[in-house]
């Protein structure tokens, strides 16, 4: 079986749609094809300010919402980032290998750290897609799904890993990066320019799973379109539109032409209340199902020590392997 990882952060607490329909997602369908490895990653959440109550907090509602999305112990690998600390040790032969040049040019340092100021962003935050990097090849993953915005760090992921093995011999896996294009990128609800995210949607623009379902109908109902009333799918044209039926096509399984089709001489108004009635459907048992898995914690935290275990015995054995090819001495 192919091997895959992938991470999400415990950050604001709730997923948004664009890390379900993304992301998560996709997930839960390679578990049943894949050697499935997913986390956690409370080491990149905190390249920016967390509070630690809450950071513990987010950390229990993350995993319990992979879990309610569909994630099984049984069939995927399930863990936290920092229980299995040879993700810090990785990353740091990474970053002795990474160009300092070549990690000022990822655009996602430059958009976050742009709208925090220098004073306020960390080393952390600059130095985030070589643990990213680190995070994969420890695995060995031969595929990465995530949304769009992480095609540049996977690009990084193949470059270094291709450099190292060059330099060593032949060390980690080159992965490719697994991005369903229908839903790449979920636009936020308010700006459909720009992605839905955790860190830089206004809460009117960002669908949160774990919202009151109420909550949710609204936003969708209030959701920019145009000042057009046809239902078209057209991204550069109709952004809000397009945003609204692919998500709509992608919760309800049917494809965009055919909604196109049935939306035919209808109003926007039409659109909003079919997908918010999909939303609240989606959304409510799910809200539930992440409640029960935070309500017995101790299952909670056993499913991830277990994983832990699991993701331990197989990055440790990478990092042996490259630490030995670096010439460290090993230790007697
Ligand atoms: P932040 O804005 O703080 O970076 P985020 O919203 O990007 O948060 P992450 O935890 O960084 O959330 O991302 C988890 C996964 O969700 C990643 O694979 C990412 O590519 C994907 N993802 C995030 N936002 C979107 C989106 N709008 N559409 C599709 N996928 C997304
Ligand atoms: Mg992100």
């Amino acid at each position: 079986r192919p091997r895959v990882l992938s991470g999400i952060q415990p950050t604001a607490g709730s997923f948004h749609l664009g890390n379900y329909l993304g992301a998560v997602r996709q997930w839960v369908a390679l578990q049943e094809s894949h050697d499935a490895f997913y986390m956690v990653v409370d080491l990149h959440a905190i390249t920016v300010p967390q509070d630690p109550a809450e950071l513990r907090r987010n950390t229990r509602v993350a995993a319990a919402q992979l879990l309610a999305a569909g994630l099984d112990p049984e069939r995927c690998t399930l863990f936290v980032q920092s229980h299995v600390p040879e993700h810090a040790q990785l990353a740091w032969v990474m970053n002795c290998v990474t160009g300092f040049g070549e990690a000022s040019r990822m655009t996602q340092f430059k958009d976050k750290s742009a709208k925090q100021g220098a004073d306020r962003t960390t080393v952390g935050l600059f130095t985030y897609p070589v643990l990213m990097v680190a995070d994969i090849l420890l695995y060995q993953a031969d595929q990465v799904p995530v949304g769009e915005d992480q095609r540049q760090h996977l690009e990084l992921t193949r470059d270094l890993a291709d450099r190292f093995n060059t330099r060593f011999g032949d060390t980690f896996t080159i992965p490719n990066p697994y991005i369903v294009k229908e839903t790449a990128k979920i636009f936020d609800l308010q700006d459909p320019s720009i992605k839905m995210s955790k860190s830089a949607s206004s809460p009117k623009g960002i669908v949160d799973l774990l919202d009151d379902p109420k909550v949710t109908a609204k936003k969708v109902k209030s959701a920019v379109t145009d000042t057009d009333t046809v239902i078209r799918f057209d991204r550069e044209a109709k952004p809000g539109v397009s945003n609204l039926l692919t998500i709509l096509s992608t919760l309800t399984g049917t494809s965009v032409p055919d909604l196109e089709r049935s939306y035919e001489g209808k109003m926007y108004g039409a659109l909003k209340t079919d997908l918010a009635e999909v939303m609240v459907d989606f959304v409510t048992p799910f809200r539930n199902r992440t409640q029960e898995y935070l309500d017995d914690p101790e299952t909670l935290d056993a499913i991830l020590a277990k994983g832990a275990e699991k993701a331990r015995a197989v990055a440790a054995e990478t990092l042996a392997t490259t630490y030995d090819r670096l010439g460290l001495l090993p230790a007697k």
